[in-house]
């Protein structure tokens, strides 16, 4: 599944005040959130019936509880909140490789666990590099061959 596309301004003042009050939150709250920052919904695809959310700050607390922004909509119709969510419990255990991945998500967040949702902007800077990387390829060995006109007009 691919990850949802959705992105939005984090609420500075806010963001700020959930920091500073958090449990096991950032030392120095302005490190942790620029006054222009968006961030992604990082849930798989969904419909308007469940909220996005985004990632904000990893408590550091024995309970693992993390700041998340949730929102609706957008632009002016944009109704979000700032929540201390608990960790989606969800573990993924390959057995073959002997990895454990566990979900980046909150508890009873809605669609798929993370490991089952896929970036489409990382696939796409991938796929871009990897163009480029073929273009390059591609111009060295233009330059290097014999028949390749070389006289200014
Ligand atoms: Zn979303
Ligand atoms: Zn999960």
């Amino acid at each position: 599944m691919l990850q949802c596309t959705a992105v939005t301004q984090v609420p500075y003042a806010e963001a700020l005040l959930a920091l500073a009050t958090m449990e096991g939150g950032p030392e120095h709250p302005p490190d942790a959130v620029e006054p222009e920052e968006f961030v992604l919904c990082e849930l798989g695809d969904h419909d308007e019936s469940a909220e996005h959310a985004g990632h904000l700050w990893t408590a550091d607390t024995p309970d693992d509880q993390d700041l998340w922004l949730l929102w609706s909509g957008t632009g002016a119709h944009r109704v979000h909140r700032l929540d201390m969510l608990r960790l989606c419990p969800a573990v993924l255990r390959e057995l073959a490789t002997r990895t454990v991945t566990t979900c980046a998500f909150f508890d009873h967040h809605p669609g798929p666990h993370s490991f089952s949702v896929t970036d489409p902007l990382g696939d796409l800077i991938a796929a871009h590099v990897h163009g480029e990387v073929r273009r390059l390829v591609a111009e060295d060995d233009a330059a290097g061959a014999p028949d390749a006109p070389d006289v200014p007009d």
